[in-house]
C-alpha cells in the first residue's frame, strides 16, 4: 500500500461496478447503443462517473445546469436523472444527428422535459446565455467536448454559474498524454495548458481526481 491511487485492475473495476453501480435501463441501453461503434463508446463517460456526477449535482441542490459536449446522451441522462423536477441541462453538441439519437433515450427515460438540445457550437450558446442575462443563474456545468475549445468553455461557464456552482471537467489526464513530452498534438498542449492555468486559479477551489481519464472539479468562490 502507498498513499497513491490504487492501480485499477480489470478484476479490481469489475469488483467496483458490481459494489456500487445503481443502473438505470436508459444509461444501460446508452451504454449497449454507443458500445456498437468506437468513437461513441470512447466519447461516453464511464458509469461510475456518471453516478458521481449525479451525487455531485444532488450534493450542490443544483437545478440549471450546461453540458458541453453531449453525443448520445449519456452524461445529461446521469444529471437529469439526479436533478428536481423542475431541474435543466442545457446540452450542448456540434453534431445534430447524435443529439436526436439522445433525445429518443431521454423520452425512453421520462426526463425529456428536463433537457433541451442545443446543436451548435457550444460557444455561440453559451455567449447566448450571457447575453440574454442568464450570467449567474446555474449551478453546475460539465466540458466534455474539442479538447481546444475547453479554455473558451471554462471561461464562459464560469460567468454562467453562481457563486458556489460546480464545474466538471473530463479527460485532463487524456491516456497519460499529459506527461509524455513527445506528445504534442493541439489537443494534448491544450489540456496541458489548461490544467496549468486551473492550477492556481484564485476564482475556483480545484480538485483533480484520477477517475476515469482525469476529472477536475472547479467550484467557483
Ligand atoms: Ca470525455
Amino acid at each position: 500500500m502507498n498513499n497513491k491511487t490504487i492501480p485499477m485492475t480489470d478484476a479490481l473495476y469489475a469488483y467496483l461496478l458490481d459494489n456500487s453501480l445503481r443502473d438505470h435501463p436508459v444509461l444501460a441501453a446508452i451504454r449497449q447503443a454507443n458500445a456498437q461503434d468506437e468513437m461513441l463508446s470512447l466519447m461516453q463517460i464511464s458509469p461510475e462517473q456518471g453516478q458521481f456526477m449525479a451525487m455531485l449535482v444532488q450534493l450542490i441542490n443544483a437545478k440549471r445546469t450546461i453540458e458541453v459536449g453531449t453525443s448520445t446522451g449519456y452524461s445529461a441522462l446521469s444529471v437529469a436523472l439526479a436533478l428536481p423536477e423542475d431541474g435543466e441541462v442545457i446540452a450542448c453538441d456540434t453534431n445534430e444527428k447524435v443529439l436526436r439519437l439522445a433525445e429518443g433515450f431521454w423520452q425512453q427515460a421520462g426526463v425529456s422535459h428536463k433537457i433541451t438540445a442545443r446543436p451548435g457550437p457550444a460557444l455561440t450558446t453559451l455567449n447566448e446565455l450571457l447575453n440574454t442575462g442568464q450570467a449567474g443563474q446555474f449551478d453546475f456545468a460539465f466540458i466534455d467536448a474539442d479538447k481546444t475549445g475547453y479554455d473558451a468553455y471554462f471561461e464562459a461557464c464560469l460567468k454562467l454559474l453562481r457563486t458556489g456552482g460546480l464545474i466538471v471537467i473530463d479527460n485532463v489526464l487524456w491516456g497519460g498524454a499529459v506527461i509524455d513530452a513527445e506528445k504534442q498534438d493541439e489537443d494534448t498542449v491544450a489540456i496541458r495548458a489548461l490544467n496549468k492555468k486551473l492550477h492556481y486559479d484564485k476564482r475556483v477551489n480545484l480538485s483533480m481526481l484520477a477517475i476515469a481519464d482525469g476529472l477536475t472539479l472547479l467550484h467557483k468562490r
